[in-house]
């Protein structure tokens, strides 16, 4: 794309999956803008990583025809557990015979967003990025050769450096869990019947998402958050389907590890401070969460339909973006939204490392509250689902602007 002014709308910045969202929607709106990205060749990395999408944001990625083979995951049994020593001790289930989310690939997911995405050919290397001038109308982007593009609004989709950060008075609140997550892809004959288990196990989250079959195996989703030196040992002396099989053999007896493992590192943080309206920040630029409850891109996804529906109001009303009232509710309960959910999680992880008898006994006593009063279960499914306050348009799966925030 070649914008003859060079005055754009947008500089996104980050090449992920958001990103790659975001560039849709901003496509859809008429907006033109440029991402700045360091996938340069847009090539696919091998990775056995999935998500847990939920039914809004399937709604979302639907309104852009976004195409990818998924299975449905109905139920989810949480496990409070010992399972070298083959004990259950608590038992939560979520269920409300409807679908609960949706597992994906992210290849499969990526590949479908980059071939959607390809043709807006609108990229800059982040390599090639030099400095970010804020002038009082416009925001000017300098690249390394002297290129230099004028745009209304940044929006940020990955984590920002300390020059950036400290250029624009920002900063992360982070805590390192000292953990790392290892993924992988399993095979198994016996049917996962779209049920996803997450036990807690010794306080460590082991999760197995269903994943559709493939080659008359049934497939499942590891996603296991372990002390950094237990997972480093499990990987180091490749002996991961020999601890499985202690494990989870009593569910699937025949584990075999078609994908991975790979490991990543567990972070938590919070974008803090105030700074200039025109850079506006989503998805893992302002939050990262444990990945225990399946929720930060879901949580991006979210940004991105909030900001869709305050372009939608910018142009009905002819002022800025960042003028619009919706704009400005997006940022507010974001806030609020988002510290609650990154915040809640990170207690969720804390009980559940506790060993005192005060903390078993509360976390038994809370999944049997959840499990037996049905209207707070169905509470969490909801937000699970996509938020109970408010649902902007696109998690409907409708245009932008049609929900008034
Ligand atoms: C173990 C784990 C499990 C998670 N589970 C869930 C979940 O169930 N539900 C949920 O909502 N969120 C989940 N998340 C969070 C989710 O993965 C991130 O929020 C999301 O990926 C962020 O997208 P992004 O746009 O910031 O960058 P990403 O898309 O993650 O990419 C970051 C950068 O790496 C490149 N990249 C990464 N992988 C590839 C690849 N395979 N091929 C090519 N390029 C690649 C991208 O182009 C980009 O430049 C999980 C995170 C982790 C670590």
């Amino acid at each position: 794309m070649n914008y003859n002014d060079k005055k754009i709308d947008f500089i996104v910045f980050g090449g992920g999956i958001t990103s790659d969202v975001l560039s849709l929607m901003l496509k859809n709106e008429n907006k033109q803008f440029y991402v700045l990205d360091d996938n340069k060749n847009d090539k696919l990395v091998n990775s056995p990583r999935s998500l847990a999408i939920s039914p809004s944001s399937m709604n979302l990625l639907n309104y852009f025809e976004i195409d990818f083979p998924f299975e449905k995951l109905n139920e989810m049994r949480v496990y409070e557990s010992d399972l070298s020593n083959n004990k259950i001790k608590s038992e939560l289930v979520f269920n409300n015979e409807k679908t609960l989310s949706y597992v994906v690939k992210y290849n499969d997911l990526k590949d479908s967003l980059l071939k959607k995405t390809k043709s807006l050919k609108n990229r800059l290397e982040l390599d090639n990025f030099s400095s970010f001038e804020l002038e009082k109308n416009l925001i000017k982007l300098v690249m390394k050769d002297g290129k230099e593009i004028f745009a209304k609004n940044i929006i940020f989709t990955q984590k920002i450096d300390s020059t950036l950060l400290s250029q624009f008075k920002l900063s992360y609140k982070e805590k390192n869990y000292n953990q790392k997550a290892i993924v992988a892809t399993l095979e198994h004959k016996a049917s996962h019947e779209g049920v996803a288990y997450q036990y807690y196990d010794n306080g460590k989250p082991l999760a197995l998402l269903p994943l559709s079959k493939s080659k008359d195996l049934y497939r499942s989703s590891l996603i296991w958050s372990l002390d950094d030196y237990l997972a480093d040992d499990i990987l180091s002396n490749q002996d991961l389907k020999d601890v499985l099989h202690e494990k989870i053999g009593h569910l699937y007896e025949d584990i075999n590890i078609s994908e991975g493992p790979l490991s990543f590192d567990l972070d938590k943080f919070l974008l803090k401070g105030k700074t200039d309206k025109r850079l506006i920040f989503v998805g893992d630029s302002i939050r990262m969460m444990h990945p225990m409850a399946g929720q930060a891109w879901n949580q991006s996804l979210r940004d991105v339909s909030y900001i869709a529906d305050a372009l939608f109001e910018s142009k009905n009303l002819g002022i800025d973006l960042i003028s619009t009232p919706s704009f400005n509710s997006f940022k507010r309960i974001r806030k609020i939204e988002s510290e609650g959910i990154t915040n809640s999680i990170d207690f969720i992880n804390y009980i559940y490392t506790l060993d005192t008898s005060i903390s078993k006994g509360f976390r038994r006593n809370l999944m049997k509250f959840v499990n037996f009063v049905k209207p707070i279960n169905k509470l969490l499914i909801s937000e699970a689902e996509g938020g109970i306050l408010r649902r902007p348009s696109l998690l409907l799966g409708e245009r932008p602007g049609s929900k008034r925030i």
